[in-house]
């Protein structure tokens, strides 16, 4: 065999490797992933510890358990300060970050690279520079959201949110839905969207976020946790735990945001969700 053939075989073997790779290596691997059988443990945390599953038809149930199997595979969990992350913590929180997709691309959790897990609410020490002035500040959180696909949970809340479902307070709901908000680049409030359902998303939630605020300004209670008037991006994190968690009263209170929210997550929790 000549030198420029064996050339000749090697660059195209290079090519077709490369090709699989970026095109089909992750659809095959997910597709692998999936022939191996749901867990039943894993059924029973997201029976205990995902109040939402529970309600779901049963061919949702399966759906749910396949994206939890992937992002499970996939994503890299650490406890911090000494906590163990165990099979409970894994499944409970990917349990209720994949209600998020749901019906969407599983591939919108593509970017979520880490999970950090807390055992409890943390301390964070900010310093902010604006080149003249150090500003210090020392924050307790119960998570956050990075855009570089980090998210970060105090376990305590999770546990809170995952016993009480109707007190519209999840904050794995919440930071994952960051994660959504990050994909088109920036966390202002609004996921990746286009043409009719961009303008009704731009102009319902613009109208609810106004509204929101202007009636803390003139302290009038709002049923919604007002963290949410705190900008936009924390508004769409707030409205989708409501979403999830409180449907009907959204669909009530805010009928324009429901729809923009329900043509965004491609369900209706107040017609999907069973009772318990
Ligand atoms: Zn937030």
């Amino acid at each position: 065999m000549s030198a420029a053939l064996v050339f000749a075989v090697f660059a195209v073997t290079l090519i077709a490797a490369t090709i699989f790779y970026l095109f089909f290596y992750r659809a095959w691997r997910r597709e692998r992933e999936l022939r191996v059988p749901f867990p039943t443990p894993w059924r029973e945390h997201l029976d205990s510890n995902v109040p939402l599953y529970r309600r779901l038809p049963e061919a949702l149930k399966q759906t749910l358990e396949q994206r939890v199997q992937l992002f499970l595979s996939e994503k890299e969990f650490y406890g911090c300060d000494g906590f163990e992350v165990d099979d409970t913590v894994r499944v409970t929180i990917a349990g209720h970050a994949c209600l998020l997709i749901l019906a969407r691309p599983y591939s919108d959790f593509d970017e979520v690279s880490s999970i950090l897990v807390y055992p409890d609410a943390y301390h964070v020490r900010d310093i902010e520079s604006d080149g003249m002035v150090v500003s210090e500040s020392n924050e307790i959180r119960a998570g956050e959201a990075s855009s570089r696909g980090q998210v970060v949970l105090a376990w305590r809340e999770c546990q809170e949110a995952a016993r009480n479902p109707h007190s519209g307070h999840n904050v794995m709901l919440h930071e994952f839905a960051h994660q959504l908000d990050y994909l088109d680049g920036t966390a202002d409030g609004a996921p990746p969207l286009s043409g009719e359902q961009a303008r009704h998303w731009q102009s319902s939630m613009t109208t609810a976020y106004e509204d929101l605020r202007h009636s803390l300004r003139h302290h009038h209670r709002s049923w919604l946790d007002p963290y949410g008037a705190t900008e936009p991006a924390e508004f769409f994190a707030v409205l989708t735990e409501a979403f999830f968690q409180q449907p009907r009263h959204l669909k009530r209170e805010q009928p324009e945001v429901y729809k923009a929210l329900q043509g965004y997550y491609r369900l209706d929790p107040t017609t999907l969700w069973q009772d318990a």
